[in-house]
């Protein structure tokens, strides 16, 4: 292909993606309806549910502008060759080729942070804080930029110095060399991610002693779940949404709750939802998901191989000769709809492994504080209880909370 036809067809797949989720988007909101399904009536209070399906209208139409902008930025960018331009510019000053390509993706990142930082302020100061969920401060939301700049920098640069350097020294036969590089990585990340990374961001203290980690502790060892320890970490300085997840590998385990969740559940639910993870890994997901991330890089890394060196792809972009930062930005484009079916399949497989999660939760603890607390989370995050189909197929992760219910009441016949 010519650079021109290149040009096009990244042009097509950048559009053509902003239509099939506009679409969606669209579907989605006008399958909101104003009545409640059967089986969740009484869950929300009318104004309640009317404030949920606000909140979902006023999302839409925020979401509606941003990636409205972020594509016309994109065309623009496109059309005009303004990555070329970028690379170019910096060019005059930085000859080595990976700190060229280091700072191409620093000034990359920080153009379009400053461009978004409206919309990321009008996000959490306007539309969360007119829903109540809102608990971040200027101060906190200042600190988490700086902090996310310097990790950026630090992780960012450590790894990105090391792939570059990969491709350029091993060319073409790059890409393997590069998968053990990132596996390597995402397994440190997932050993040290709650001590080292969150700590920085969150303040976790142990859970203290009392009923609810007794019986956090009589059901780990009824299940013998490897429990090293459980902390609580404080979400509510940033957000009232409520969430917990466990981290660690092997034979340490360490449980971490929101203290929003802590406030707003009963002790029976709590376990629920602990139940609920340790399904997850008990039943092998969150292994067999890291097996499926590393195929899935396999498959992306081995395919960058083939354009990394491709000159007329450096030219469909503006770049006055071959340009490796610059044809992995183009790598990323092209990547779009491989990435968006990985995506729903990886979607499809989750939804299967959340109801297994809940089966096991409801057979090795009990189904009624499982559905409770997922009624109240669903309840205080307002969340959409009558999305499209077709968007729940696309984007969910998760079940909706009517098909969560419905499988759990059909274990119990
Ligand atoms: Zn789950």
């Amino acid at each position: 292909m010519t650079s021109v036809q290149l040009l096009y067809l990244i042009i097509g797949i950048v559009v053509a993606d902003y239509i099939f989720d506009q679409s969606l988007d669209f579907l989605n909101l006008k399958s909101s309806k104003s009545e409640l399904p059967q089986k969740l009536t009484g869950l929300y209070k009318p104004e309640q549910y009317a404030k949920s399906q606000n909140y979902l209208k006023t999302q839409s139409r925020f979401s509606f502008i941003t990636t409205a902008f972020s594509l016309s930025l994109s065309l623009l960018v496109l059309i005009f060759g303004g990555f070329g331009w970028l690379e170019n510019s910096i060019s005059t000053y930085i000859s080595d080729p990976i700190v060229l390509s280091l700072a191409f993706f620093g000034s990359l990142f920080i153009l379009s942070d400053i461009l978004n930082l409206p919309f990321q302020l009008y996000s959490t100061f306007v539309i969360e804080e007119k829903f109540g969920f809102n608990k971040t401060s200027a101060k906190t939301f200042v600190m988490d930029k700086l902090k996310g700049y310097l990790i950026g920098i630090i992780i960012g640069g450590l790894l990105g110095y090391s792939l570059l350097w990969l491709i350029f020294e091993l060319q073409q036969q790059f890409w393997w060399t590069a998968l053990i590089v990132i596996a390597a990585f995402s397994l440190f990340m997932n050993v040290f991610y709650t001590s080292l990374l969150l700590p920085l961001f969150n303040k976790l203290r142990p859970l203290e002693e009392g009923s609810l980690k007794e019986q956090i502790k009589a059901y780990a060892k009824k299940v013998d779940f490897p429990l090293d320890s459980i902390f609580v970490i404080d979400g509510s300085k940033r957000s009232s949404k409520a969430n917990a997840f466990f981290s660690g590998m092997g034979k340490k385990k360490k449980i971490v709750l929101y203290d929003t969740l802590i406030e707003n559940h009963t002790e029976e639910e709590l376990v629920a939802v602990l139940a609920h993870e340790v399904g997850h890994f008990k039943k092998k997901h969150i292994v067999l998901s890291m097996i499926i991330s590393f195929g899935q890089m396999a498959l992306m890394l081995y395919l960058l191989s083939w354009l990394i060196f491709n000159e007329e792809l450096s030219a469909a972009l503006g770049a006055q000769a071959l340009s490796v930062p610059i044809n992995l930005i183009a790598f990323g484009l092209l990547y779009t709809p491989i990435s968006k079916l990985t995506g729903i399949l990886m979607n499809m497989l989750s939804r299967k492994n959340e109801y297994e999660a809940d089966a096991y939760a409801s057979l090795t603890y009990e189904a009624s504080p499982l559905k409770s607390a997922l009624k109240k989370l669903s309840v205080d995050n307002l969340s959409n209880l009558t999305p499209h189909p077709t968007y729940v197929f696309v984007n969910y992760s998760h079940p909706t909370l009517l098909q969560r219910l419905e499988a759990m009441d059909k274990l119990a016949i």
